[in-house]
């Protein structure tokens, strides 16, 4: 089954899109741009959401709802914001189709049904959130305001891929008022670090955390915070953002409140989110040509067992010894799997819980059980082990642990050597065309030269890296003065 696969030398592009439907996480539908996320690939989604929510929480943030729509008059409320996703909206127009005199089982749009306002399917929901947040915030002490939502946006990308980007995508937007300026960028900065922590520590996929430039900051925002991660193929991808909104949307919602001196101000605003484009992002940086690589804390199952037997008596057997592993293992919180089906062969479970990516898997026959001794598994590095029964539910949990810190301490080694400091342009397209990575190099700090380079290179920058030490120097294209190194990539 494996073998199916294209491998990542072959094609990168294609070995992605394969492993994603192969791998049974979503698959292309019938709407343009839009992915069908199946019941495997939502498990692990429902994960991500879970631990975020949970940090988000922990973070004193509430989640709430608001509508799909917006009317176009309050999306034009923020000029900015509404002019950098005005390319990418759907518009409804009307709100009831009739039938086609025309064309008997046909059906048109009823002319008569058109909307007095046309209404935007939000690409983001700033402006149906501070239109709302102008009635909940009247004093200092309504303030801060920190609210979640999980949602679905659309954007009208023209070319997609799944989960990369699609025209509709999962996310949550989290949107946060403040009295102070200072309260704000702090909330920014957290929520960035919330984010690298969590991309971190629970996808074990290594981040930068940065600034992005003005050409790439979300449109409405003083700042944008990101994090950029790199994938296998040398491309980066940014895996989330965190905006400080200033106090634009409370000028253009009117969203003021007295202050304790009874004074009005403006409030200052966050927004901050992350999509199913990080499913890409995890297949993306750990998988491999047979399939799927999981990080454990991610994993819809964590240990697969597999029974090799001949006859039924033998099976009976296995069961026995497995049970009593199973409920072993589930006491420690890990999730497993007995797969007894005797429909397909232990070749074929091999190679369908390879391309899943399950990280452990256990092989128990006859011989195991005459030496008390189980074959396990490691997906990721595709080694087995044989151990004994006597206590290793303990070897498991720790197992688990040692492949989740393996794969993060792969992915950052990778990283780290493909960040690679240049000094002058020539050096820079050589590293982007053989290498690829994030090239660190000085910039003017000016659009057009960010511009020019793109249009040689291709590569943009990901970001003004944050942890960096202070560097003074000379553009790598113009020769201008720079005060300090940023990060260039192709990106997803
Ligand atoms: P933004 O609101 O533009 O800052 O984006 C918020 C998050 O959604 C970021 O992590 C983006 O990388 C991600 N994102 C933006 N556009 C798409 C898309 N078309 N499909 C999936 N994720 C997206």
């Amino acid at each position: 089954m494996s073998k199916n696969i294209t491998t990542r030398a072959e094609d990168y592009s294609k070995w992605y899109n394969e492993l994603v439907v192969k791998a049974d996480l979503a698959e292309n539908s019938g709407v343009r741009g839009c992915m069908v996320i199946k019941p495997y690939g939502y498990a692990i989604w429902e994960k991500m959401q879970a631990e975020l929510d949970r940090m988000f929480k922990e973070t004193g943030h509430q989640n709430a709802y608001f509508p799909l729509f917006v009317p176009k008059s309050m999306f034009e409320a923020e000029e900015k914001n509404a002019e950098g996703f005005a390319k990418e909206c759907a518009v409804v127009t009307h709100y009831r189709l009739k039938n086609d005199p025309e064309k008997p089982g046909k059906l048109i749009v009823d002319p008569n049904a058109k909307l007095e306002e046309e209404l935007i399917v939000r690409p983001t929901s700033e402006a149906i959130i501070w239109s709302t947040y102008k009635g909940w915030v009247q004093s200092y002490r309504d303030l801060p305001l920190l609210i979640n939502q999980w949602a679905n946006v659309v954007r009208w990308e023209m070319r997609t891929r799944l989960f990369l980007r699609t025209a509709e995508f999962l996310w949550q937007e989290g949107h946060t008022a403040h009295a102070t300026r200072a309260e704000a960028v702090e909330e920014s900065e957290k929520m960035m670090n919330v984010y690298a922590d969590f991309v971190e520590g629970f996808m074990a996929i290594p981040v930068v955390k940065g600034i992005k430039t003005e050409t790439e900051r979300f449109a409405g925002a003083e700042e944008t915070y990101c994090i950029e991660a790199l994938m296998q193929d040398g491309k980066a991808l940014q895996a989330g953002t965190s905006h400080f909104l200033g106090q634009n949307f409370a000028k253009a919602f009117d969203v003021k409140f007295a202050t304790a001196e009874g004074k009005q101000e403006y409030v200052w605003g966050t927004s901050w989110g992350v999509s199913t484009r990080l499913m890409g992002a995890l297949v993306m940086t750990h998988s491999d040509d047979q399939g799927l690589v999981l990080p454990p804390s991610l994993a819809p199952i964590q240990v697969v067992i597999v029974p090799i037997y001949r006859s039924d008596e033998q099976l009976v057997t296995i069961k026995e010894s497995v049970n009593s592993l199973v409920l072993a293992l589930r006491k420690l919180n890990i999730t497993v799997k007995f797969d007894d089906r005797t429909t397909q062969k232990p070749g074929f479970k091999f190679a369908e819980w390879e391309l899943k990516g399950v990280p452990v898997r256990i092989a128990v026959g006859p011989k195991d059980l005459e030496n008390g001794t189980f074959e396990v598994a490691r997906r990721d590095t595709l080694t087995k082990t044989i151990v004994s029964s006597e206590g290793i539910e303990d070897y498991i949990q720790d197992l688990l642990a040692q492949i989740q810190a393996d794969l993060f301490g792969k992915a950052l080694e990778y990283r780290n050597t493909h960040i690679t400091k240049v000094s002058n342009f020539d050096e820079f397209k050589e590293i982007l065309e053989t290498k690829g990575g994030f090239v660190s190099a000085h910039w003017d700090g000016t659009a057009a030269t960010e511009e020019k380079i793109k249009d040689l290179t291709k590569a943009t920058i990901r970001c003004v890296p944050l942890d960096q030490e202070k560097e003074e120097g000379v553009c790598v294209l113009t020769g201008a003065p720079s005060a300090g190194r940023v990060l260039f990539a192709k990106a997803y």
